[in-house]
C-alpha cells in the first residue's frame, strides 16, 4: 500500500534527479580555501530549498569555517522528533584525468550518476530533503517532528558541528537522528549501521642526542632515536596482531552471539575482499576471529607514518636526533579513549630504551558507539526498508569512525539510525565516485517510509 507521499516522489522523480544534480555542480570542497565560496553556496542552496518547501525557522549558523544548515518543522504534536543529518562538502577530485566524464558535471552511465559527492553525501543528504519535500506537498505535514542540520566540515574534521552539539542548543531537542552518510552491505541489501569503532590518535617521539650526530664519529655511542623509536613499535603489538599494552582489552563488550550469527550470514568473500578490496598476498591480524569481526569488533593498532631523519635521495651518515611516529588505536564497545590512552602511555614510556627520551601525545580521540537493534527506531526502520525494498534488514558494524554520531548521544542523549544507501563500489574520495540511481530513488521512498513508521 502505497502513501501518498511515495507516489509524489514517484512523479517527481526526474525533478528530484535535476536537483540533486544541481547541488553535485557547485564544486563544495571544504579543504581547499579557494572553495570557500562554493561551500556556502552549497548551503544557501539547500538552505533556500528546505524554505521552499514548507520547512521553518531556516537559517546558516556561522562559525570559524563554512556554515551549517538549519531548519525545523515543529507541528506534529504527540509525535517524537528527529533530527538529520548528513553533510554538503566534498573531497577534492584529483586525479582529475583519472575521472571518465568531470567530477562536477554529474553524469548518468549504467544506472549510475557519476560526480564529486554523489554518494558522499550530496545523494543522501538529498534523499532526506526529498522525502520532506514529498511529504510536504503531497499531505502539507510531517508524520513527525523533523529538525535537519547539515555541515559543510565533515572531510576536513567536523569543528564547527562538534562545537555547536556540545553546546547543547535547544534547537536540537530531539529523540533520535537519522545520519545518512553510510552504505548497504551489497546492492538491493537494505543495511543499518549499528555500530562504530572509537579511536584515539598519537604521536610518539623520541628524542637522543641534542643534535644531529655524524655516525662515523659517534655512531657505536650515541642513542639513535630512530633505532630507538622502531623498538618501541615492534613491542606494541605481536606478529598475530595481538596488542601487547598490559589491560588493552580489559573490558571489552563483545558481540552477541545471535550479532555473530548474522554476520556469518552476510554475503562477504574473503577471497575477493583480500584481492580486490585490500590487494596483499595474504590477511593479517587475529586469526581466532573472522575479519568482519576483526574490522568491526575488535580494537586495533596502527602506523600512520614516521617523518623526520635523512629521507633525500643518496647517502648522508647523520644520527637523527629526533623521531616522530604517528600511532593510532580503533576502539571497541566497553574500551574508553582516555583510559586506553593513559596505559598506552604508561607501556611506551616503560619500554623505552635507554639513552633516549620519550614523549606520548593525544592529538584526538572518538568514543566507540553502538545503537541496541531493540531500539524503537532501528525497529521502525526496519519496517520501513522491507516495506521499500522487499527484504529483511541486515544489522552491521562500520570500522570506521563517525564523530557527530558519538558527539550525538555524549552531548544530546541521541540514538543514531544509521541509514545509508551508497554501495561498496561508489568510489568515495576517489576518481569516478557515483551513486546508484535506484539507491536515489528507493532511498527517498526509505525515509519518507521511515518517517511514517517512526510516528507510529
Ligand atoms: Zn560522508
Amino acid at each position: 500500500m502505497s502513501s501518498s507521499a511515495v507516489a509524489f516522489a514517484r512523479q517527481n522523480q526526474p525533478r528530484f534527479l535535476d536537483e540533486l544534480k544541481a547541488l553535485l555542480r557547485i564544486p563544495s570542497i571544504s579543504t581547499l580555501p579557494e572553495h570557500k565560496g562554493d561551500c556556502r553556496r552549497a548551503a544557501e542552496s539547500l538552505l533556500a530549498e528546505l524554505k521552499r518547501m514548507g520547512m521553518e525557522h531556516g537559517r546558516l549558523i556561522e562559525g570559524a569555517g563554512h556554515p551549517l544548515v538549519y531548519a525545523d518543522w515543529l507541528h506534529a504534536v504527540g509525535k517524537p522528533t528527529v533530527l538529520l543529518y548528513g553533510h554538503y562538502d566534498v573531497q577534492p577530485a584529483d586525479p582529475l584525468e583519472e575521472w571518465v566524464t568531470p567530477p562536477f558535471e554529474p553524469t548518468e552511465r549504467n544506472g549510475n550518476l557519476y560526480a564529486r559527492g554523489a554518494a558522499d553525501d550530496k545523494g543522501q543528504v538529498m534523499a532526506q530533503v526529498k522525502a520532506l519535500d514529498s511529504l510536504l506537498a503531497s499531505g502539507r505535514a510531517l508524520p513527525v517532528n523533523v529538525r535537519v542540520l547539515y555541515e559543510g566540515e565533515e572531510e576536513v574534521g567536523g569543528e564547527a558541528i562538534a562545537s555547536y552539539i556540545a553546546s547543547k542548543p535547544a534547537d536540537l531537542r530531539a529523540d533520535f537522528a537519522l545520519v545518512s552518510d553510510t552504505e548497504m552491505f551489497a546492492p538491493g541489501l537494505p543495511t543499518l549501521c549499528v555500530g562504530l569503532r572509537g579511536m584515539i590518535y598519537t604521536e610518539i617521539e623520541v628524542r637522543g642526542a641534542r643534535t644531529d650526530l655524524h655516525s662515523g664519529v659517534y655512531g657505536g655511542a650515541a642513542p639513535n632515536a630512530f633505532v630507538s623509536l622502531a623498538q618501541i613499535l615492534a613491542k606494541l603489538k605481536d606478529e598475530d596482531g595481538h596488542i601487547l599494552i598490559p589491560g588493552f582489552y580489559d573490558g571489552i563488550i563483545p558481540p552477541s552471539p545471535e550479532e555473530l550469527a548474522a554476520w556469518r550470514s552476510l554475503p562477504f568473500d574473503e577471497e575477493q575482499y583480500r584481492t580486490a578490496e585490500v590487494g596483499a598476498k595474504q590477511l593479517v591480524g587475529e586469526a581466532s576471529y573472522s575479519v568482519l569481526e576483526r574490522t568491526w569488533a575488535r580494537p586495533t593498532l596502527d602506523v600512520h607514518g614516521i617523518p623526520g631523519g635523512f629521507t633525500g635521495a643518496g647517502a648522508k651518515t647523520v644520527i637523527p636526533a629526533k623521531a616522530v611516529a604517528k600511532v593510532s588505536m580503533r576502539l571497541v564497545p566497553g574500551m574508553a579513549p582516555a583510559k586506553t590512552f593513559a596505559l598506552y602511555k604508561g607501556y611506551v614510556e616503560q619500554i623505552a630504551p635507554a639513552g633516549v627520551q620519550v614523549e606520548v601525545r593525544l592529538l584526538h580521540t572518538g568514543d566507540p558507539c553502538i545503537v541496541p537493534v531493540d531500539n524503537p527506531y532501528i525497529q521502525a526502520a526496519t519496517r520501513a526498508l522491507r516495506e521499500v525494498w522487499g527484504k529483511d534488514t541486515v544489522f552491521i558494524r562500520s570500522g570506521g569512525s563517525i564523530p557527530v554520531v558519538g558527539d550525538f548521544s555524549r552531548h544530546l542523549g541521541l540514538p543514531s539510525v544509521m541509514m545509508g544507501f551508497g554501495l561498496p563500489d561508489d568510489n568515495l574520495h576517489a576518481p569516478n565516485e557515483k551513486f546508484h540511481l535506484k539507491n536515489y530513488a528507493l532511498g527517498i521512498e526509505s525515509v519518507i517510509r521511515f518517517l511514517e513508521e517512526a510516528s507510529r
